[in-house]
């Protein structure tokens, strides 16, 4: 946006002026606006402490190895990436091994068994059986 001598630079084109992205036309008018402006001139100093701010805390991301939470999300990112059948087959693997595992255990009724048996005999002939179950219980 070009500015006249009497109007402030928007804060847009204040950036686009520090990052070179003016085109001819707007740097002229910008410069010849700073020269008579400290409001602007202030405010040029501000936006340009901001850009270099960020590109100083952006190059040390970059330096810096990625954390765990970073390595872990780009790693389930390369396995959505991947063609879909192969994560699907994956998937489907793991499922039809939990069901071989888990089926004996849920198609079981409980056992009618009881825990336990205990016979009492008397010298007398008399008998007495005793069976405890246990309940089964389930999870
Ligand atoms: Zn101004």
């Amino acid at each position: 946006m070009p500015t006249t001598y009497g109007q402030h630079a928007s804060d847009d084109a204040l950036e686009r002026y520090l990052l070179g992205e003016s085109d001819e036309p707007e740097v002229a008018a910008v410069e010849e606006h700073l020269l008579v402006c400290r409001t602007c001139q202030t405010r040029l100093e501000e936006t340009e402490a901001y850009i270099t701010a960020i590109r100083s805390a952006a190059k040390k991301l970059r330096a810096e190895p990625p954390t765990v939470g970073e390595e872990l999300r780009s790693r389930f990112s390369r396995l959505m990436a991947m063609p879909t059948p192969v994560w699907a087959t994956v998937a489907a693997a793991a499922l039809v091994i939990c069901a071989v595992a888990l089926a004996p255990s849920l198609l079981t009724r409980p056992s009618a068994t009881p825990a336990f048996a205990v016979t009492l005999e008397t010298p007398a002939g008399w008998t007495a059986k005793l069976k405890t179950a246990c309940p089964r219980t389930r999870r």
